[in-house]
């Protein structure tokens, strides 16, 4: 089975569908084989991000001018669609629907002219460094600040949980350049530190349930000196750029979502119909069946709604709500999908070596990073 064999999709183009089959191709040869190995060691190698980039994988809405291929969201849905159906765990989405989107919007020319390139060909690893030890959801509660002294930002604080925080070459820090303000997002920014800077540590590579490959790190700074031109955009706006990319990165978390969960469930039916059980094989059972055409119909609600939000995002119309929303319901949807496969697959189900065994593990998060299911229902609910 692929993604190919999902019936009815209609947030794509044949140009769209076409970049599918090279993602594929790549991730199967590139990708793969190498999972097993990238899981032992907990990280991706950078190399793989080269390869990737060489083939047009990294950050595809970049303009033509910053060395990009110009065009829209849907490419970065396909190769994470394809990434997730595919258990590739690479952190190329953090790039390419996250941090690439505030450079583009929102840095200076030079920013853009340094970065841009660097990120689409791989040889940058970004990260967005948001969460600190002691506070996730409430962003406004953060603690590093970042003060200026003459033309030099002076960092200082710790961040925890982030994604690609080893590899990285590049760290978009939200700080407080005035911890005084009042409310206090007026007083946050976002400074571009590069990891070479003195002052700048990584911490430990995080033991985490699941997601075995994925790096994510703690990082320290102290008194990291930056010049003042690393501010993105304009200083104590932070906050409000941080806000206006949140639909795409939600809508991507869902679009990782589905496709992992599509994934589960093409494996659970291969599965139930090898095992063998009783005078037949697991598939024979009807409570098997009925737990299956459940998830089925679920899964066939969430393409429809999954090109639904794409198509909107698309034609810029995807509000916050809707962003939300779709996390909400993909995320909660790939933990109902897991959960009931891994049942399926009984003992097997438990052991690592079976792949739903580690997708359910990886699955977990899904509902708690991107900001919590909690805060998702917040965002709805408040504009109702
Ligand atoms: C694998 C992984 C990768 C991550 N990558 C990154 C990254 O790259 N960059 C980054 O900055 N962060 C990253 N994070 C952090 C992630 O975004 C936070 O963990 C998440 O936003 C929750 O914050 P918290 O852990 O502080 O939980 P808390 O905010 O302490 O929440 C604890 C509980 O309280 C609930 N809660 C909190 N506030 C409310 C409320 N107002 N109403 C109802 N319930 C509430 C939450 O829903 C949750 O159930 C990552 C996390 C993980 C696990």
């Amino acid at each position: 089975m692929t993604l190919d064999d999902v019936a009815g999709r209609f947030a794509y183009d044949p140009d769209h569908e076409a970049f599918r089959q090279t993602v594929r191709q790549f991730l199967r040869k590139e990708g793969v084989p190498n999972v097993a190995e990238w899981e032992a060691n907990r990280l991706v190698p950078p190399a793989f991000w080269r390869a990737a980039g060489a083939v047009g994988l990294l950050c595809p809405t970049v303009p033509e001018e910053y060395g990009g291929l110009g065009l829209d969201f849907g490419y970065n849905a396909i190769v994470n669609e394809e990434l997730s159906y595919n258990g590739v765990p690479a952190g190329f989405t953090l790039q390419s629907d996250i941090v690439v989107g505030y450079l583009e919007h929102y840095g200076s020319e030079e920013q853009k002219r340094h970065w841009l390139p660097r990120m689409v060909s791989g040889e940058t690893i970004s990260a967005i460094a948001m969460t600190e030890p002691g506070t996730g959801s409430d962003l406004q509660a953060i603690r590093t600040t970042a003060r200026r002294d003459g033309n030099h930002y002076v960092l200082n604080g710790s961040k925890t949980y982030i994604t690609n925080g080893q590899n990285a070459d590049l760290v978009l820090v939200v700080a407080k350049t005035d911890p005084a303000a009042k409310p206090a997002y007026k007083g946050m920014s976002i400074i571009l530190v590069k990891a070479d800077r003195d002052g700048f540590r990584r911490g430990r590579k995080l033991d985490k349930i699941g997601q075995d490959a994925a790096d994510t790190s703690e990082l320290f700074f102290d008194d990291v000196r930056v010049p003042i031109t690393s501010c993105l955009g304009e200083e104590g706006k932070g906050f409000v750029y941080l806000m206006s990319q949140l639909p795409q990165e939600r809508l991507s978390i869902a679009v990782g979502a589905q496709g992992s969960a599509q994934k589960a469930f093409d494996e659970t039916v291969a599965f139930t119909k090898d095992r063998k059980a009783f005078a037949g094989v697991v598939f024979d059972f009807q409570n098997t069946r009925f737990v299956l055409a459940g998830l089925k119909a679920k899964l066939q609600v969430g393409w429809a709604h999954l090109d639904w939000a794409i198509k909107r995002h698309l034609a810029g119309a995807l509000t916050n709500e809707e962003g939300a929303a779709a996390k909400l319901w993909h995320t909660d949807l790939q933990w109902e999908v897991m959960d009931a496969c891994l049942q399926l697959h009984g003992g097997a189900g438990y052991m690592n070596e079976y792949p739903i065994a580690r997708a359910w593990r990886s699955a977990r998060v899904s509902r708690i990073y991107g900001g919590t299911n909690e805060i998702m229902k917040e965002v709805i609910g408040r504009k109702l």
